[in-house]
């Protein structure tokens, strides 16, 4: 076997988007802290989060922290624990604040507060009308947050090493001595042995054919720790934006609807009306997203295909507000300055101008509720009984904490990034000056190191691309929007059949060393497919449906029989399937009405 070489930390965290960056400037405080990132840290997804954070701080008007929990519960479709919403939607406020005092440029209000917006599902608990809650720089706020926790980590002295790929990490019986990294440049392997591990890689947009999320959310923190004996929590639960850019799914942000977009049919119709009779085009974004879903399926998608309008020229946004009694205007010069990034990806993607014509939208596969189980500390566990694994951390999009449940409310991620990445940092960083190092095991990497070894010889002349094409257009087809026992059972047969050529006729091209991104691909399809597995499975076997899961031969949620979290490990080659509670709180199960 080559030389692999070996680094020691307190703590290594794996990922710097808003998660990875909270959690290190945490436990940097105390510990000693690297952060491995297999893009440069201020590409990572955060930055591309547009429309806000959101935090009850009753700029704009009236709001409650216990508004926004309540909000949050209905929205997860009561799938939530209430323990870890409830802080949240606490902690919120103040860590807003804290951003803020690290120079976060944060729009204003004619005061001088933080300037607050409305988003999706958003709403007074007493009238049910939209709160502005969503905290935004213009529609840039997630490269804000990212650029800024950056900074405070570089002053913190954190250690960076960018551009490497974690691949396995290092687990013996029920402790963790740290993981497995590919230096791109180089492609040599290194060790990073540590007293714990923290894992903030995001989500896996990618098992899907249009999706918001960037090439690099493969999903694989949550793979490696699934091979690790650690299983994944509520993967049936993955959420479809309603407004991606037609056949491309970049995202357009709900900031758009917040400030008075609308959306419109192939026959002019507003038809989330109907849906959603009182909050209409702020909806949750599973509503949305069915709605959308239905409209296309009876021939009222645009010119008979399967998209609509989302439509934000001043004309028609002002003549709704007119005609709803609500006293905003807005003019081009509003919409250049609040959604500059929007018109920009118009102008650039479509070749329209959003300010003079509709932009055609379709849902895309955006967000996974579920994930790596963790407490809210960020521990991982590793059972129903809820038994933590010493010195294992995960949060942001990868970890399920859940407070999302079966479906995420816009700008709660962002929260749950800054909220749980510094809860899981402090907790962190304690837990290293508590322990010792422990001895890493003989040969940590060579496991690894042969499965990559077997992707670089392959010759069954198998290239990846296919497979990864093959598995999202099957995805997209049969697991996503609505599902059926048969659509999920034909997912999975195939995804089986893409494993089976996977294990035996993976092939690459490139055989050399250097910025070998052929065969890191290679290895991240690897993980797509077992996640797409995972989900399928976990989909399959939930009965009814609820929040992001929508079953066409389940219509109806279960409480009685599905009001717990699904638990899916893997054993050997098989996947076996367990369930945990929810935890309650003050707010009780009822039909969801918009
Ligand atoms: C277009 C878009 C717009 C959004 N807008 C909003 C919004 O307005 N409000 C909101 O609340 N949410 C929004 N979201 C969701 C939110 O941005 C994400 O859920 C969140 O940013 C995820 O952050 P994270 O820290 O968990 O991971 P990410 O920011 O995705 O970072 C993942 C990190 O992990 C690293 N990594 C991954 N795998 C490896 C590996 N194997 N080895 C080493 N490093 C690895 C990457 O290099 C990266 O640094 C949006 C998402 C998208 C896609």
């Amino acid at each position: 076997m080559a030389e692999v070489k070996t680094h020691t930390f307190d703590a290594v965290i794996v990922g710097a988007g808003g998660a990875g960056l909270m959690a290190a400037l945490y436990a940097s405080k105390s510990v000693n802290v690297a952060v491995i990132s297999k893009l440069y840290p201020t590409r990572s997804h955060t930055g591309a989060a547009l429309g806000g954070i959101g935090a009850a701080l009753g700029n704009n008007g009236e709001d409650h922290w216990e508004w926004h929990a309540y909000d949050t519960v209905k929205g997860s479709d009561y799938l939530a624990d209430q323990d870890a919403v409830d802080i949240l939607c606490k902690e919120a406020v103040e860590t807003i604040v804290e951003l803020e005092h690290m120079g976060l440029p944060f729009d204003r209000t004619s005061e001088g507060r933080i300037s607050q917006r409305r988003f999706g599902g958003h709403t007074n608990k007493e009238t049910g009308k939209p709160v502005p809650r969503a905290c935004h720089a213009a529609d840039r706020t997630g490269h804000m947050i990212l650029q800024t926790l950056y900074q405070q980590c570089i002053k913190n002295k954190v250690n960076f090493f960018d551009e490497y790929h974690v691949v396995d990490l290092i687990r013996v019986g029920d402790t963790v001595r740290g993981l497995v990294a590919v230096e791109l440049s180089t492609g040599d392997f290194h060790v990073f042995h540590s007293k714990a591990v923290h894992f903030a890689t995001g989500g896996w947009g990618r098992c899907w054919e249009v999706t918001s999320n960037a090439h690099s959310l493969t999903g694989d923190g949550a793979a490696i720790c699934l091979r690790r004996g650690i299983p994944l929590e509520d993967m049936e639960f993955f959420q479809f934006h309603p407004t991606g850019i037609f056949k491309l799914g970049i995202l357009i942000t709900e900031g758009v609807r917040g400030e008075g977009g609308i959306l419109i049919n192939g026959q002019g119709e507003r038809f989330m009306e109907r849906y959603a009779p009182t909050i209409k085009d702020l909806a949750s974004r599973d509503v949305v997203s069915r709605a959308i879903f239905l409209e296309v399926q009876a021939g009222r998608g645009i010119n008979g295909k399967n998209y609509v309008h989302l439509d934000v020229r001043p004309e028609t946004v002002n003549r709704y507000f007119e005609e709803a009694g609500d006293s905003r205007r807005i003019t081009k010069q509003f919409i250049e300055e609040k959604l500059g990034e929007t018109v920009d990806l118009g102008r650039t993607y479509l070749g329209i101008d959003p300010v003079h014509e509709p932009i055609p939208i379709q849902p895309t596969a955006h967000y996974a509720m579920g994930g790596i189980p963790t407490d809210v500390d960020g521990r991982v566990i590793l059972d129903a009984q809820n038994t933590v694994l010493p010195g294992l951390y995960a949060a942001g999009e990868v970890a399920c904490v859940s407070v999302h449940g079966a479906n995420r409310l816009g700008t709660n991620s962002l929260v749950d990034l800054v909220v749980f990445g510094r809860r899981s940092g402090v907790h962190m960083a304690r837990y290293c000056q508590e322990t010792e190092l422990l001895p890493l095991p003989e040969g940590p990497a060579d496991e690894v190191m042969a499965e990559f070894d077997r992707i670089r010889n392959g010759s069954g002349g198998v290239r990846a691309h296919e497979l990864r094409q093959r598995m999202q257009t099957t995805m997209m087809a049969n697991v996503s929007v609505f599902r059926t026992e048969e659509s999920m059972t034909k997912a999975l047969a195939e995804l089986r059949q893409l494993r089976t050529e996977y294990d035996r006729n993976i092939q690459i091209d490139d055989k050399s060393k250097n910025f070998n991104s052929d065969l890191l691909e290679a290895w991240e399809v690897g993980c797509l497919l077992e996640l797409s597995e995972v989900t399928t499975i976990s989909a399959v076997a939930r009965k009814e449906s609820r929040g992001g899961h929508a079953r066409e031969d389940y219509p109806r949620r279960k409480d009685d029989e599905w009001m717990k979290h699904s638990l899916c490990f893997l054993e050997g080659d098989a996947y076996r399937l367990g369930y945990k509670p929810v935890v309650p709180g003050r707010y009780q199960p009822k039909e969801r009405v918009y």
